[in-house]
């Protein structure tokens, strides 16, 4: 689903992605784990573009994303993207948040927008919310409607950066549940994240990230039982 190949980015001087090959198949949950600083964000942003890659390629599917001819608005409505603080439109009710891209961008009626941005409130446990302001919800509501919101636009790819690294404990799990649910619904996912918990439990492979390179491509079972490099064992360390 993902294909990654010889993946740079540098911004001015400084080399943040080194070469990054790697491929992440249909359905595979993929958790991105490493020190801050390490490209993670910046890797997970050149898969849907939000930052230009310097050099390498980057397959969504069958499409080359970095290739100049491709239309960039369609590879991302193909990829759904939840960040650490939530970016939903405020001035928006959740509802709204939830139709306004399948309606503007996809030309969806708004019946059926609704009746879709519903059934996903009900995923999430949210469905009470629908006409409420973000503001006033809780943070851990707040990053589930942001993932509805991406579901919204049915993608095929979901990319999350650091979703629960906003949250206060206490909502940390109900976003992880989400998240898992939708691991067994088939979705591919990649997942930059603190949490080694739910990697371990929930990711197909786990991905190790240090100085722009990508130290380790392992199983969570090798990966957190027998680190093969001397930086993931400290990272792990202190991690754990
Ligand atoms: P991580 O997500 O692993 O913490 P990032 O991908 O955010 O790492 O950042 C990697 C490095 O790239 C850091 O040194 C960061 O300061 C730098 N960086 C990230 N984005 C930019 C940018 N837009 N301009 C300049 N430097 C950046
Ligand atoms: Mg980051």
């Amino acid at each position: 689903m993902i294909k990654v190949e010889n993946l740079r980015k540098s911004f001015g001087k400084l080399e943040v992605l080194k070469g990054i090959t790697t491929t992440i198949k249909q359905g595979e949950v993929v958790a991105i784990i490493g020190p801050s600083g390490s490209g993670k964000s910046t890797f997970l942003r050149c898969l849907n573009l939000l930052e230009e890659p310097t050099d390498g390629k980057v397959w969504i599917g069958d499409q080359e994303i970095t290739n100049r001819k491709t239309n960039i608005m369609k590879v991302r409505q193909n990829v759904g993207m939840v960040f650490q603080h939530f970016h939903l439109f405020p001035h928006m009710t959740v509802l709204e948040n939830l139709t306004y891209a399948p309606m503007k961008v996809k030309g969806m009626a708004k019946a059926e927008a609704e009746a879709k941005a519903m059934e996903l409130l009900r995923k999430v446990g949210l469905a009470q919310k629908a006409n409420e302001y973000p503001s006033r919800l809780s943070g851990g509501q707040k990053q589930r409607v942001a993932i509805a919101r991406a579901l919204a636009m049915s993608p095929e790819v979901m990319l999350f950066d650091e979703p629960t690294s906003a949250l206060d404990p206490e909502m940390v799990k109900e976003v992880l549940e989400v998240m898992k649910s939708l691991a067994h619904t088939g979705m591919t996912m990649a997942i930059v994240t603190h949490e080694m918990g739910f990697a371990r439990e929930v990711a197909d492979r786990v991905l190790f990230l240090d100085g722009g390179l990508l130290v380790e491509d392992a199983s969570p079972s090798e990966f957190f039982s027998a680190p093969k490099s001397k930086r993931a064992q400290e990272f792990l360390e202190k991690m754990l």
